[in-house]
């Protein structure tokens, strides 16, 4: 798992996230709705050493790229298919758990 240095929390890890929630997380406000999918890690390793891949994403992009429009579970080989790095940049794990829970 990647770290970000954030102006609030120092370096913290990272979440992928839309370039719209990363716009609430800059705005420190509460995105709408956000849906996620999961792509587990199932590498046969110590559980510790897993690290599932988690995309989140708002409405928008449920209707601007045909996301899934619930909460989904996905093969981690389907991540490249989704995952954008200019689409989902990284954001502070942090920020986005105080500003969303
Ligand atoms: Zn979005
Ligand atoms: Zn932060």
């Amino acid at each position: 798992m990647g770290l970000i240095e954030c102006k609030y929390h120092k370096r913290a890890g990272i979440i992928f996230v839309c370039v719209h929630v990363r716009q609430d997380i800059i705005n420190r406000k509460k995105s709408e709705q956000i849906i996620k999918i999961v792509f587990p890690d199932n590498r046969e390793i110590e559980s510790k050493f897993r690290y599932d891949k988690v995309l989140h994403y708002c409405f928008d992009c449920v209707n601007k790229y045909n996301f899934p429009s619930q909460n989904t579970k996905l093969a981690d080989k389907d991540f490249n298919q989704f995952y954008d790095n200019t689409l989902f940049p990284p954001a502070c794990c942090k920020c986005f758990t105080e500003l969303n829970s």
